[in-house]
């Protein structure tokens, strides 16, 4: 019944942990929730106005697929005033949140079998996406004592003929890592030199950390511009999950094929969000310096916490809200009968019997590791801290 793609598809991870959570939570169980990736503050009051305007003066029809006109202008000033970087309309394109943006733009550049580089650790839907569309994700691995820095001769040494793309993500969901500027440009000669297109993926752009300043690869030089497409969102800036949008900019002829897709498919995002995300863009930016003060406090204390645990090492993240500790150390041990043998064994006594939820690392591509988003309360982090020291503790 089923198509080969669709039999080997499974759902994201990341949702089925925030889905379990929520099932378990329904059922009276005190879950310590560290699963799903989405800022825990309400959408700021001057955009959800914006919204309830738009649907009391009737904007509630098809808008251009594309997006308006007046949310493209907007994306426009953003790229120019925070990177410097000038689009034209038709080098920009409203999605159904960020991840539709990477998806159209996979349907709209890959043939079967082309191949696109993406590091490691990587958010977990680009493989699934690359995949889903024909092409075949390649892995280029990054370590934590480089602190998931690309290395430039590994990059070279993936490249061949049927190499069509690299994913860069950064600031990075699952570890919160940044790229030099050195390996930007280094990255972006390879582009070049190899003829790639550069997928960047920088929706956590404004959640940073004390000293980084975000650059975007686009605005290396003109050569690298061309072949870069941005994607983008304003999901994790304005705590916007649930109103789907996304947006990309790059190349006019790419773009437009994404139109395309998306005329196609989804028609426009929804046109009430496309107000509350223009509200988002060109109105006060103080509730996003707020929630990064409040992410800043979290982190401090999670990667704290976690590297006090003996043996577990946490990466300190430039940016995003997640951490991604080793816990490598406790793989082999047991937990009563349980041997504790992967990222996932340990996810699930965490859950099982401490009522954490937790990613497990080898969904992004690292075993040993494990995901929280600290995008949740003090208490929940203070709590679920508390239950994963008595956890490891208890491995014999
Ligand atoms: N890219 C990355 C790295 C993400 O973590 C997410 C979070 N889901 C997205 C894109 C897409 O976000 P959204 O679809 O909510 O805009
Ligand atoms: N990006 C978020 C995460 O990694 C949301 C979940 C998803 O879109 O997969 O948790």
């Amino acid at each position: 019944m089923l198509s080969t793609r669709a039999k080997s598809l499974k759902p994201s991870p990341t949702l089925a942990i925030s889905a379990m959570e929520k099932t378990l939570k329904a059922k009276g169980i005190d879950v310590a929730g560290f699963g799903a990736g989405e800022p825990d503050f309400p959408t700021p009051d001057h955009i959800k106005e914006a919204a309830i305007k738009a649907i009391n003066d009737n904007f509630t029809r098809y808008t251009p697929a594309t997006g308006t006109d007046e949310l493209k202008d907007a994306v426009m000033d953003k790229f120019k005033r925070d990177n410097g970087l000038s689009y034209t309309r038709e080098e920009v394109i409203i999605t159904c949140g960020g991840k539709h943006a990477l998806f159209n733009l996979f349907q709209a550049i890959l043939d079967d079998g082309d191949e696109v580089i993406i590091p490691v650790p990587y958010w977990v839907s680009y493989p699934a996406m690359v995949e889903l569309c024909g092409g075949k994700p390649v892995f280029l691995e990054t370590y934590e004592e480089d602190e998931f820095e690309i290395d430039v001769k590994r990059l070279k040494s993936l490249v061949n003929p049927r190499t069509k793309a690299i994913v860069l993500n950064y600031p990075s969901n699952p570890a919160g890592s940044v790229y030099s500027t050195k390996t930007l440009e280094e990255v972006g000669k390879i582009a070049v030199e190899k003829n790639l297109l550069i997928i960047s993926d920088e929706i956590y752009e404004k959640i940073a950390y004390e000293g980084y300043n975000h650059i975007s690869i686009a605005s290396i030089d003109e050569k690298v511009k061309e072949r870069t497409i941005i994607c983008h969102g304003v999901s994790k800036t304005y705590s916007m999950t649930g109103w789907r949008i996304g947006f990309a900019a790059g190349n006019k002829d790419i773009i437009k094929a994404m139109g395309n897709i998306q005329s196609q498919s989804t028609s426009n995002p929804t046109s009430i969000s496309q107000v509350a995300a223009l509200a988002a863009l060109t109105g006060p930016q103080e509730p996003v310096k707020q929630m990064v003060a409040e992410f800043l406090k979290r982190r401090d204390y999670i990667v704290r916490e976690l590297n006090a645990i003996p043996d577990i090492k946490c990466f300190n993240p430039k940016g995003a809200f997640y951490v991604f500790p080793n816990f490598s150390s406790a793989l082999g041990k047991k937990h009563g009968d349980k041997m504790i043998n992967s990222s996932t064994s340990l996810t699930e006594v965490l859950l099982e019997s401490y009522h954490v939820a937790v990613v497990p690392g080898v969904e992004f591509g690292k075993e040993g590791y494990l995901r929280l988003s600290f995008a949740t309360s003090m208490d929940v982090i203070e709590k679920g801290l508390k239950r994963i020291k008595e956890a490891i503790s208890s491995l014999k």
